[in-house]
């Protein structure tokens, strides 16, 4: 494999405050390195790498890899094109549960907190100056990564299938091979080359994919 460790970093997660820190490296466990940012997972066989990996940070518990159930060929440069023909930012009008304002959590107040010089602090409640005080929103800005594709009949984060097409260019694969479509909330199989596994998490049924690959 081309630049092994540039691979495996693509499927890590430094960024998001939220995960555990077994997504900052990959480890090594039961004979594979593995990388994971909890919604894309990597394995490869220990033996057909050349780095230096360890077992220190590492999940508890490891998902299954699902069984072959299809058998789809994905080029890297229709992922690519794909995503790049979804903004990088969107304004997008919004209705129901996904209006509801983010800045005072849909309850139209925010606390604000004054210092006087004294310094005592003083709490006042306002109206959220985002929504007005009315709890919702007509419109809102989707960053590309928080969009998603539907794959024939499964849905994928964006966020996610630009690590596995990052990943794809820095080892050099032109395509990766689908082995599993989940009709349920279970990983979808894809391998790169003979014997790298990727596993991705779908989104739930009903999030909105912006756009459509058929295979
Ligand atoms: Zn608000």
């Amino acid at each position: 494999m081309k630049r092994e460790k540039d691979f495996f970093d693509c499927f890590t997660e430094k960024n998001l405050e939220d995960r555990p820190s077994f997504c900052y490296k990959p480890f090594y466990r039961d004979g594979f390195v593995m990388a994971t940012d909890l919604a894309i997972m990597v394995r490869a066989p220990y033996h057909s790498l050349q780095g230096v990996y360890d077992k220190s940070e590492q999940p508890k518990r490891i998902p299954d890899f699902p069984q072959q159930n299809c058998d789809f060929e994905l080029p890297l440069a229709t992922i690519v094109k794909t995503i790049k023909s979804i903004p990088e930012v969107e304004e997008v009008r919004v209705h129901g549960l996904a209006a509801e304002c983010d800045e005072c959590d849909g309850s139209g107040t925010v606390e604000w907190v004054y210092e006087d010089s004294d310094g005592e602090e003083h709490r006042k409640d306002f109206d959220c100056p985002i929504c007005d005080g009315r709890g919702k929103v007509k419109t809102k800005k989707y960053l590309r990564e928080w969009r998603c594709i539907k794959i024939n009949d499964t849905i994928f984060s964006v966020r996610a299938l630009m690590k596995l097409a990052k990943a794809m260019d820095v080892a050099g694969f032109d395509a990766v091979n689908i082995r599993n479509m989940p009709t349920g909330y279970t990983p979808a199989l894809m391998c790169l080359g003979d014997n790298i596994e990727v596993i991705i998490m779908p989104c739930s049924k009903e999030s909105n994919p912006i756009r459509e690959i058929k295979l």
